[in-house]
C-alpha cells in the first residue's frame, strides 16, 4: 500500500495526495517513496509545509530533479494556506494552484472531492486505446469520458475508480505484455479481439541523452558556473557548461571521463571536459570547488566531486 493512498477520512489526505502528486511528475514510485517519508518527517502537516523556507525545501528535495516542482509544491501550500487548507471544488480554481495542470488538478479533485474526472495518464490513454484498439492519437479523451461519464464513473466511489485505472494500466494491462489471459473485460476488449492488432502508442520511459559538460577551471581552484542555462531540469541553478554532444569539438577542451547518470525519466550519458582559463563568459562566476554550497544541485555537486581531483 502506497503511503499517499489513504482513508477517504484521513485528516491528511490532501496534504499526502499533493505531496504524491507533485514529486511523481515525471519521475518513478520506488525513487519517490524514500522522499515522501523525509518530507512527511520535517514537515508532518500542510501547514507545517507551508510555513516552510523555500531554502529548506529544496535541500529536502535534493537528488529527486525537476526542483521547479518544489518550488511549485511550496507555493500551492502557501495558497492553500490562505483558504483555510481547503481544496477548491472547480476545475478552474484547482488550476490556480501554482504548477497544477488539468491532469494533477483532475486527479486532486477525484481524490479528495471524489468528483467523476478522470486524470488521463500514460496508462488511462493505453487502457482505452487498446480497448478501443485505436491509436492514441486519434482519440479525443476528453470527449470521450464525457460521452461515457455514466458509464465509467460509480457515485461515491469516484476516487476508487481512478485509482483502480491507474493500477489496471500498471499491473495488467502494461505498457508491454498485457496480462490479457487473465484480464476482466478482455471480452470487451478490441485489442484482444482483434486479429490484425494496431500498434499501440508504447511512451518510452527513458529517454537517453548524450551531453558534453564544459568545466572552466583557474589555478585558485575555482569552477566557473552559470545560473543562465537553457537545461531545463535545472533551470535557475549554478551548472557547468552544457551542450547536446557534437561530433566536432574545439581542441583546447580536455575530455576528463565519460559517465552515465539518471535523472527522472532521463538517462545522460555524460563526456566531462575541462580547461584551465582565467576568463569566463559573461554569464558565468567562479566557484570555490569546496565550496560545496547547499543549492549547489547534486548533478552539479557530483561534477564537483570529479573534477576535484584533478585540481
Ligand atoms: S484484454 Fe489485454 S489489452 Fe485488453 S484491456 Fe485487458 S489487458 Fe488490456
Amino acid at each position: 500500500m502506497l503511503p499517499w493512498r489513504v482513508d477517504k477520512n484521513h485528516k491528511h489526505k490532501l496534504y499526502y495526495r499533493l505531496l504524491s502528486e507533485f514529486m511523481l511528475q515525471q519521475t518513478q514510485v520506488k525513487t519517490v517513496l524514500p522522499y515522501f517519508s523525509k518530507f512527511l518527517k520535517h514537515y508532518p502537516t500542510l501547514k507545517s509545509l507551508s510555513q516552510a523556507q523555500e531554502r529548506a525545501i529544496l535541500k529536502l528535495w535534493e537528488g529527486l530533479g525537476y526542483y521547479r516542482r518544489a518550488k511549485n509544491l511550496l507555493k500551492s501550500s502557501k495558497h492553500l494556506a490562505k483558504i483555510k487548507y481547503e481544496l477548491p471544488d472547480s476545475l478552474d480554481e484547482v488550476k490556480k494552484l501554482p504548477g497544477v495542470g488539468t491532469y494533477t488538478a483532475n486527479a486532486l479533485l477525484a481524490f479528495i472531492h471524489d468528483k467523476p474526472t478522470l486524470a488521463v495518464d500514460g496508462n488511462v490513454r493505453r487502457v482505452f486505446s487498446r480497448i478501443l484498439n485505436t491509436e492514441e492519437t486519434e482519440i479525443n479523451f476528453e470527449k470521450l469520458i464525457k460521452l461515457n461519464k455514466k458509464k465509467i464513473f460509480i457515485k461515491k466511489r469516484n476516487s476508487d475508480v481512478v485509482e483502480a485505472f491507474m493500477e489496471f494500466g500498471a499491473i495488467i494491462c502494461k505498457p508491454k505484455n498485457p496480462e490479457c489471459n487473465s484480464c476482466k473485460i478482455k471480452k470487451k476488449c478490441n485489442y484482444f479481439k482483434s486479429k490484425k492488432l494496431k500498434k499501440v502508442n508504447l511512451r518510452k520511459n527513458i529517454k537517453n541523452k548524450k551531453i558534453n559538460v564544459f568545466c572552466y577551471l583557474n589555478k585558485k581552484k575555482q569552477i566557473g558556473l552559470t545560473k543562465k542555462s537553457n537545461v531545463g531540469f535545472l533551470k535557475n541553478f549554478v551548472l557547468p557548461e552544457i551542450k547536446i554532444r557534437q561530433k566536432n569539438l574545439s581542441k583546447e577542451w580536455n575530455l576528463l571521463l565519460n559517465y552515465n547518470q539518471n535523472i527522472s525519466n532521463k538517462k545522460f550519458n555524460i563526456n566531462l571536459y575541462y580547461k584551465f582559463t582565467k576568463k569566463i563568459p559573461g554569464d558565468f562566476k567562479w566557484y570555490n570547488i569546496n565550496n560545496k554550497n547547499e543549492m549547489i544541485p547534486s548533478f552539479t555537486k557530483k561534477i564537483l566531486n570529479k573534477i576535484e581531483k584533478i585540481l
